[in-house]
């Protein structure tokens, strides 16, 4: 008898956030046999919390939008670090993405002529994000879900993968074991996509919720793939920052694209004060100007005036905050105020549903009367597995990644709106790109029994090992990560951020749980913190290489940015037992896409 239950598919794909769910969706539709596994129940992914919209080119308000407006966006968003490729299949199938989403029964707020709305968003020239309210990811999760159920894939919930398993180069399947039992369950597979989401769980005041710990990303690495850009880590402007136990929780960009305004202590609306000098001439002058965009916006209508000043870049408003509250003109818990009661207190219920209960449950703030206090919160890894744009192949032979795990859309920054799109563009192509290798390798794999062995040996030793327990290690290194390796960096910083996180990595290796392996959450942490320490060692290592600041990365010692380090990304991988970390060159951009830039000149 099989020592570990096991089970056989062409392709596995791991997670059920929207990357994952419309991959196992191409995937299957192309008849390979395809299973879902994914370490929460089915439905309760990030992508579940995506609140302000997806963002896609169907010029439905501005009719003069197209996708060569949102991929210039998507590429000055990044500061030109994207894989130009990506970011152009993106704008150019985002819209064919969200259609296709709204055919198999998505419904999205309207225009009063019946067509998907569409709102402003930071770093978008035009109103580009289609919503549901401020609950987009729920109705794009719940349409995904809908579809790739009764497509017939199979789902393996509360199961969480720990190892890839290899047959030689090529990736065999994975390890996982289920949460409930603790019992280890073996999937041969002759493609696997990972689709795990980001490592916002690095950091203390983070938006992220527990399951993201960097799995996907570690996986890959550890598997001998390569991952790209790790410096760059996206903090939201806007969390809340008060009470203490819901420090974090997103606020979404969508209440500064409905008009809210951020103030100072001393009531200054200070965003005026940190726009790019080349930007400027993209933002509103004065208050009256700023207004009469929210007006004309809210009434669905055409303007020529231009967007108020917080609709400028996250990366930006978030040192402006940071800034702010650092310089003595925070809040009481030092963040800023974040205002829309100025609006029509139905519209605001009606427009920002969550935000609204959001607030009034968990810090008695009612926003339609009142400002919400906020700071910047981790939010977003643009750094993730290196990929192949077309098929989401990632530097490992039978391996794909897609969604928040991949690399290479965003660069040095991603634009809100740009990730849900990113999920079905690129989990679509990952899924047929994985079909098509197992097509393509149609016998199955060999498994390395010994491997496997190995893989759950390590999985269990916390039980029977003589150090910290998981927790204590855990705030350990979000401690490190927040003081050391956060919104603004320097060489000092970094080195002792490294040095620390080094002494934090033994600690991992050493740590205890007790009890049994049945729904044990230290257990589950110990393993997680595995995944963890690579992804923040990778973030460390990248940034102090990159000694420039640039995008989501800004460094006190180096602030302005790098003609030559424009020019390449950073690229981890691991080398024997150590992370060697090293410059590659950016894929070049084509003529006819470089004359997109120059035509505004
Ligand atoms: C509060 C919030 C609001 C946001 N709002 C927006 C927005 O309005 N617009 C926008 O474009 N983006 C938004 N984002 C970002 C966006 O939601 C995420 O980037 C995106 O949903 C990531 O999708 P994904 O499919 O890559 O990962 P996820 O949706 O997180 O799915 C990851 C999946 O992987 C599984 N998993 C992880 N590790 C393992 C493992 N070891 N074994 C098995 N399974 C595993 C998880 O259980 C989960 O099913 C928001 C993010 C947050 C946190």
């Amino acid at each position: 008898m099989d020592k570990h239950e096991r089970h056989d598919f062409d392709v596995v794909v791991v997670g059920a956030g929207g990357a994952g769910l419309r991959a196992a969706i191409e995937s299957s539709a192309l008849g390979a046999k395809t299973a879902i596994v994914c370490k929460s129940l089915l439905g309760k992914a990030h992508t579940v919390m995506a609140e302000g919209g997806i963002a896609a080119a169907l010029a439905h308000l501005d009719p003069q939008d197209d996708w060569r407006t949102h991929f210039k966006d998507t590429m000055k968003g990044g500061q030109f670090l994207n894989n130009w490729q990506m970011a152009q299949l993106h704008a150019q199938e985002a819209p064919d993405r969200v259609r296709e989403l709204e055919r198999w029964g998505a419904v999205f707020d309207r225009t009063p002529d019946g067509r998907i709305l569409q709102r402003a968003f930071g770093g978008h020239t035009y109103k580009r994000l289609a919503h549901v309210g401020d609950r987009t990811g729920l109705e794009l999760i719940r349409t995904l879900q809908d579809r790739g159920v009764h497509q017939g894939i199979d789902v393996f919930m509360e199961c969480t993968v720990v190892a890839l398993l290899k047959d030689g180069d090529r990736v065999s399947g994975a390890l996982a074991y289920w949460r409930e039992t603790g019992r280890f369950v073996i999937f041969r597979a002759k493609a696997v996509v990972l689709a795990t989401g980001g490592y916002g769980k690095a950091w203390k005041v983070t938006s992220n919720s527990w399951e993201y710990s960097g799995d996907g990303h570690a996986l890959a690495y550890q598997a001998g793939a390569e991952l790209i850009d790790m410096e760059f880590f996206q903090f939201h402007p806007t969390g809340m920052i008060w009470p203490p136990g819901v420090m974090g929780i997103l606020v979404t960009e969508g209440v500064r694209g409905e008009g809210g305004v951020l103030k100072n202590s001393e009531g200054e609306r200070f965003m005026w004060r940190y726009l790019p000098e080349n930007k400027r001439k993209d933002f509103a002058e004065t208050p009256g100007e700023s207004q009469k965009w929210v007006e004309m916006t809210v009434a669905g209508k055409q303007t020529d005036a231009r967007r108020p000043p917080e609709l400028s870049t996250r990366d930006n408003v978030a040192r402006a905050i940071f800034t702010e509250a650092r310089a003595g003109r925070g809040t009481p818990h030092g963040g800023v105020w974040l205002d829309i009661s100025f609006q029509d207190s139905e519209r605001i219920k009606k427009k920002l549903p969550s935000m609204y209960h959001q607030f009034k449950d968990l810090a008695d703030v009612d926003i339609t009367t009142q400002p919400m206090e906020v700071g910047p919160t981790a939010h977003y890894a643009m750094g993730g597995i290196r990929v192949v744009p077309h098929t989401g192949a990632s530097t490992v032979a039978g391996l794909y990644a897609a969604g928040e795990c991949a690399g290479g859309m965003n660069g040095a920054n991603r634009l809100g709106g740009n990730s849900l799109s990113d999920l079905l563009v690129f989990g679509r192509r990952a899924g047929m790109g994985a079909a098509e290798f197992a097509r393509q390798n149609a016998s199955m794999p060999a498994l390395d029994e010994a491997r496997v062995d190995a893989h759950a040996r390590r999985t269990i030793a916390p039980f029977e090992r003589k150090g910290e327990d998981p927790f204590t290690v855990h705030s350990a290194l979000q401690e490190v990560m927040g003081t050391y390796v956060g919104i603004f960096r320097s060489e000092s910083d970094l080195e002792e951020g490294l040095r620390q996180l080094l002494r934090v990595k033994e600690r991992i290796d050493k740590t205890r749980v007790e009890g049994s392996v049945m729904f044990n959450p230290g257990w589950h942490l110990a393993r997680d913190l595995e995944n963890l320490i690579v992804c923040a060692e990778a973030t460390c290592r990248a940034a102090m290489l990159r000694k420039e600041s640039r995008g989501a990365h800004s460094r006190t010692d180096y602030p302005k940015e790098d003609p030559e380090l424009a020019k390449v990304n950073v690229c981890v991988k691991k080398s024997g037992e150590e992370m060697s970390v090293a410059p590659t060159p950016c894929p070049r951009m084509p003529i006819e896409l470089r004359v997109l830039f120059e035509e505004k000149k």
